[in-house]
């Protein structure tokens, strides 16, 4: 590949052709070079069954026109042994160059230790949109009375706020500092002057900025606008936490009302000008505190079909509705940037079940279906639901699934892919 970096450790396939992008849109050749990382734990299983997948749908969909040109990039426990350090540049510029990568799940452990790999990669290569679908096939258990009901999209910021990695262990010289700084901020302010951090605390900074908030919406009110949907909803927390939450939702409403403004209605101007009745082909905007958006996302589904997030109400919001529709095993996920996307699934490495050939494959094939949609492939990612569906549909599943459906036969990692393959025709 003539114009690929020359890498410390890795070789660039010698087929392929890189994304390139336009407009934060990729343009991409028929044989795109696409980096993946296998993941820790019980990446390997699936990455195995998911690649075979992946291939499949493509082959077929394109009657053999197409290719994608894998090219293993490493990061985790893998990269570790392999170079002695956990996320190499090599991997980021691989990333970076090639403008795509899929990837399995990576330990973080609690505490102490590395940080977070997953949100560096998000930070480094600022994908700052994270994206994840949370919707109903059929087959799939679920503990809703009418789970068809649950088909949403989770927009969620991904590089700043409780994330951005800045805090400061209680009791250090470090933490003591910041807090001495911040109680004189306090007490020279009469509107904080009682307030007081204590000396003894751990302290942790939550950055929220106009302009990543506004680019995140405006890439979410771009993906409705193409998709058809007409419902977006801000979460936020802003009634507590004023000069962050409740400015997200002000930023993402002045962005709406106007870069916007001949596609949206917000919920006021509905009943303040159009007297309870949604003008045909407009978005409504709303906004919803996020405590109450957990319980609407249960008890009323049909209301909503995209969530605009911060960061940490995403996370939880995602793992909370992917529970609605079966859970981990299928809940895929994007990290998406203008010059760049990573695809993921939204679990972790569940490393009770690593080279034990049991864990579903579900959402890390399901993200490799984003990124065919993200890549203009519709008919492979259209095969992929296909054949992931109709294996739902003969009760063919992995462990998580069987154990909570009547009469499900278990299928092994790889066997549950072959099924899907099988069920594209
Ligand atoms: P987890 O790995 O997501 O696993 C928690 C439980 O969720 C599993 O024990 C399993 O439940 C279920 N589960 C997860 N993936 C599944 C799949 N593919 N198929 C079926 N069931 C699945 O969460 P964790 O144990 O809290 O985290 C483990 C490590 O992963 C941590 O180091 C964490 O930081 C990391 N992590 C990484 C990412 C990422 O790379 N994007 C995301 C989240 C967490 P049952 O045991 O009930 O079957």
């Amino acid at each position: 590949m003539a114009d690929a970096p020359k890498f410390k450790n890795l070789t660039a396939p010698k087929a392929g052709q890189r994304i390139t992008f336009k407009d934060g849109d990729p343009v991409v050749p028929d044989n795109p070079v696409v980096p993946y990382i296998e993941g820790d734990g019980t990446g390997r299983d699936i990455w195995k069954a998911s690649v075979r997948v992946l291939n499949a749908a493509v082959e077929k969909s394109s009657k053999g026109k197409r290719k994608i040109e894998w090219f293993e990039v490493f990061a985790g426990e893998k990269a570790n042994e392999k170079f002695g350090t956990y996320l190499p540049d090599d991997t980021i510029e691989a990333i970076r160059h090639f403008g795509v990568a899929i990837k399995g799940p990576l330990t973080t452990p609690v505490g102490g230790g590395i940080r977070s790999l997953n949100v560096a990669l998000r930070q480094t290569l600022d994908l700052y949109s994270c994206q994840r679908p949370v919707k109903y096939y059929e087959g799939a258990p679920s503990p809703m009375k009418d789970p068809k009901d649950v088909n949403l999209i989770i927009f969620r910021e991904n590089t700043e706020e409780v994330y951005s990695g800045i805090e400061w262990k209680a009791e250090t010289p470090e933490a003591k500092k910041v807090i001495d700084a911040l109680n004189a901020v306090l007490a020279g302010d009469p509107a904080t002057k009682n307030k007081k951090i204590a000396e003894a605390a751990g302290v942790g900074i939550k950055p929220v900025t106009k302009f990543k908030s506004q680019r995140h919406m405006r890439r979410a009110l771009k993906y409705a606008l193409r998709h058809g949907i007409n419902d977006v909803a801000i979460i936020h927390k802003g009634n507590i936490m004023k000069f962050t939450e409740g400015a997200f939702r002000d930023w993402c409403y002045e962005l709406a009302t106007t870069e916007f403004r001949e596609h949206v209605v917000t919920e006021d101007e509905l009943w303040t000008k159009h007297d309870g009745k949604m003008p045909k082909g407009k978005i409504l905007v709303k906004d919803r505190i996020a405590d109450s958006a957990f319980q609407q996302i249960l008890l009323r589904p049909a209301e909503y079909r995209m969530l605009v997030t911060m960061n940490l109400n995403g996370d939880y919001l995602s793992d909370a509705a992917a529970a609605q529709v079966g859970g981990l095993g299928i809940a895929p996920g994007a990290n998406v940037g203008d010059s760049g996307a990573v695809f993921e699934a939204t679990h972790g490495t569940a490393p009770k079940y690593a080279d034990k050939d049991m864990i579903n494959p579900g959402a890390v094939i399901l993200s490799g279906a984003m990124m065919f949609e993200w890549m203009g492939w519709l008919e492979a990612r259209d095969l992929v639901y296909k054949g992931l569906l109709a294996t739902l549909k003969a009760k063919t599943v992995t462990y998580d699934f069987e154990r909570l459906i009547p009469g499900a036969t278990k299928l092994g990692t790889a066997a549950f892919g072959d099924a899907i393959i099988k069920h594209m025709g």
